[in-house]
């Protein structure tokens, strides 16, 4: 949508920026942001991550390790414009930081490491902005790097992300001279001091020995440009000269329609190439109107209607996405929020539409990392945190109670591994039960199982560093004295064939007879599906039942509740639909919620009794660089003792040999220790989760034993 078509009064949102700033681990995400800070004024110091005193990075757990960990929302001002960034974490162990911030942002600049080019998770966080339709700017970092090479950089990006890269820099320099950038659109140079803060650089006209090299880029991002747009290519193949105001709008289209990715040079810890990125994004990135509606579910009382279509506009009724829960210390429970329609002000009561309650806004800040500064209203198009709600959770939708809609949520990735926890004194159960619960509240990647026998608490996550800083929160946050066990693998299990379960549900509850019986089946499906999707209903079984939304719902519930743990060795099932075959009621009994949730449940258990049980394992990708070719073949067969699969072997220009392989995690503990000690130390990897697969028999057998279960 244009911005002559959005309804009135927004216009002020052309001058808004909602981005985010995504990569691979080290690539330079929180230097960048910290440099970004220090020019727009936000900060008087620069903040380093080996010194452990940056601003975006606040947690004591990021600072002392040097990474982030939960993505950090902030905002500045740059040339009149209103930025609000987040700054997210490359570790995959805390992907739903980037998938939550993903999916509020309305654009993100892109950080790649000037001397590896695109890297794994360089791919992943790609494909997830792709996944929310997000325009980006890429950001070619550390060009002060030995090894560090431009061009290579952005020929990585065209042939693995398979996108058209558009330099419209030129980098001035590279490795240990590198010094500035030409600007492609503006033809000139700009220079900043070789040591300094950064903060000032030259601009000049572009010298004799650049002006070829000028040339010849500039005229490669002209044409890149022209391809996507008639008008621009028909002047310029007239020979007319293209004004850079021209360049730049049409380029700024194309890169809204995810046609094309502008590219920049810089070195963020030299402080250098920064301010030219706050211009990009300016330039470039959409403001909230050019995002244009958004798509929401109307709902009336327990009825879900149709879609609608909300645009962005401050005097509609409120509607905002809750992305992220965080505990303040001084404030307590804040909700953050990026508000799609109207406006939300101190004072208001929203609905939220999940759990059917209201819940007030007590007070709105605008964050910056962990200090706020409070603002009496947020409006549509920005991001704020709020307080006040006290069951909400990521991914609901508050919104105006007189008209109820419903924002699409926010994908949960499964937690593929898990340890036991235990209060040091029996005394402290409760406590560490209410500590665990909130932070799982926090962070939905994370899970707490607690066994209703013997009350073990098993807490589940996305690997090994995510536990590690879970658990020292306990510690830290909530002071408890606490036994980790070792670190396990969430195995899942699933049908190997079509099976069919029935359960009849008769009994008394509270003196009055209830009654349901419920035949289904479990039939084995590739693709995981989300909960809403796993249940199919024949139709004539709720035609024939009229049953209401309420009642569906929960036989849905039932039946979840019971694939919690299957009966290999009490591991979530994974990969099934269940078709709901029959239903039937007995005159005289109630045919109840209750009734049908047993029985729902009991006929799933009962299919799962039947069936023939797969176990099933997380199987990682490995991205393994091996600097000296001499322990490859060592590297390899480490990797074949593991159970693992090599899927390509490449030797870079560089002499450096980058293998992939798909691994199960179960034998990837204490792998960086080995693979260091295999390559002297040189040897650099990085590994992510792929897809579960079934555990082969004899493998099945040892770990079925060693879980007591064989
Ligand atoms: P993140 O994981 O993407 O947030 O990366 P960080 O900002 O934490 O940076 C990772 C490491 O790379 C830190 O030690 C930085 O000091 C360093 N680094 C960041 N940018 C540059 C750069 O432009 N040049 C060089 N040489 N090092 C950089
Ligand atoms: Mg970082």
């Amino acid at each position: 949508m244009s911005p002559k078509e959005s309804s009135s009064g927004v216009d002020e949102l052309v001058y808004l920026r909602n981005i985010g700033i995504i990569a691979h681990i080290d690539a330079g995400k929180t230097t960048t942001s910290e440099r970004i800070l220090y020019y727009t004024g936000r900060t008087h110091r620069l903040g380093e991550v080996h010194y452990g005193d940056t601003v975006m990075d606040w947690m004591p757990q990021e600072q002392e390790r040097g990474i982030t960990i939960t993505a950090a929302a902030t905002t500045f001002s740059w040339k009149g414009y209103q930025i609000n960034l987040i700054d997210t974490p490359g570790h995959v162990d805390f992907t739903i930081e980037v998938e939550r911030s993903l999916r509020v942002l309305d654009g993100a600049i892109v950080v790649f490491d000037g001397v590896n080019g695109v890297e794994p998770q360089s791919e992943t966080v790609w494909r997830q902005a792709d996944r929310f339709g997000v325009p980006r700017i890429c950001f070619i970092n550390k060009l002060d790097r030995p090894g560090a090479h431009f061009e290579q950089a952005v020929a990585s990006i065209r042939s693995k992300l398979n996108v058209k890269a558009v330099p419209i820099q030129l980098p001035v320099g590279q490795q240990d001279s590198f010094r500035g950038v030409i600007d492609l659109i503006e033809g000139k140079m700009l220079l900043w001091e070789l040591e300094g803060d950064g903060s000032r650089y030259e601009i000049l006209d572009i010298p004799s020995e650049f002006q070829d090299a000028f040339q010849s880029a500039r005229q490669q991002m002209i044409e890149a440009v022209a391809e996507e747009d008639d008008l621009l290519l028909e002047k310029y193949l007239a020979g007319a000269i293209l004004l850079p105001e021209e360049v730049r709008s049409s380029l700024r289209k194309s890169v809204l329609a995810r046609k094309l990715f502008p590219v920049l040079a810089g070195a963020a810890f030299k402080n250098k190439g920064i301010q030219p990125l706050l211009d990009a994004v300016i330039n470039f990135l959409p403001s909230p109107i050019d995002r244009g509606t958004v798509r929401a579910k109307e709902v009336h009382g327990e009825k879900e209607l149709d879609y609608v279509d909300c645009p962005v506009s401050f005097d509609q009724p409120s509607l905002a996405l809750a992305f992220k829960l965080m505990t303040d210390t001084y404030v307590g429970s804040l909700v953050f929020v990026r508000v799609y329609a109207g406006t939300i002000k101190i004072g208001d009561q929203l609905l939220n539409p999940r759990t059917q309650k209201k819940e007030r806004v007590q007070k709105i800040f605008k964050m910056h990392a962990n200090s706020r500064q409070e603002i009496p209203l947020v409006k549509a198009g920005d991001i704020a945190a709020v307080f006040g709600p006290k069951n909400t959770g990521t991914g609901d939708t508050l919104c105006s109670p007189q008209r109820a809609l419903v924002l699409e949520s926010i994908h949960l990735p499964e937690p593929v591994i898990s340890v036991v926890i235990e209060p040091k004194t029996s005394a402290d159960q409760a406590k560490l039960e209410t500590a665990l619960a909130t932070l799982v509240k926090e962070d939905p990647s994370a899970r707490l199982k607690i066994d209703p026998e013997t009350g073990q608490m098993l807490l589940s996550g996305m690997g090994e560093l995510h536990l590690e800083i879970l658990v020292d929160r306990l510690y830290r946050e909530f002071h408890l004295m606490i036994n980790v066990g070792r670190p396990q693998v969430s195995y899942r299990e699933s049908v190997a064939e079509t099976v069919t379960g029935e359960f009849e549900f008769d009994r008394l509850l509270g003196g009055t007879a209830h009654y349901a019986k419920v035949c289904l089946e479990l039939i084995p499906v590739e693709k995981h599906v989300t909960a809403e999707e796993r249940i199919i209903w024949d139709q004539q079984v709720t035609q024939q039942l009229f049953l209401s939304v309420e009642a569906k719902k929960m036989i849905a519930q039932g039946c979840l509740e019971a694939l919690d743990s299957g009966f290999l060795a009490g591991f979530p099932v994974i990969g099934v639909n269940i078709r709901v075959l029959n239903l039937q009621k007995q005159d005289g009994k109630e045919f109840s919620e209750a009734a049908l949730r047993g029985a729902a449940a009991l006929a799933v258990r009962d299919a799962l009794k039947k069936a023939h049980l797969n176990l099933l394992e997380p199987i990682f990708k490995l991205e393994i660089r091996v600097p000296d070719s001499q322990v490859v073949g060592a590297v390899v067969s480490d990797l074949t003792a593991r159970r693992g699969k090599v899927e390509a072997m490449n030797m870079q220009d560089n002499g450096t040999t980058v293998i992939t392989a798909l691994v199960p995690l179960a034998n990837l503990f204490g792998y960086s220790t080995d693979v260091r000690s295999l390559s002297q130390g040189r040897a650099q990897f990085s590994m992510e989760f792929a897809h579960y697969e079934v555990v082969p028999g004899k493998v099945r057998d040892d770990v079925l034993r060693s879980l007591g279960r064989l």
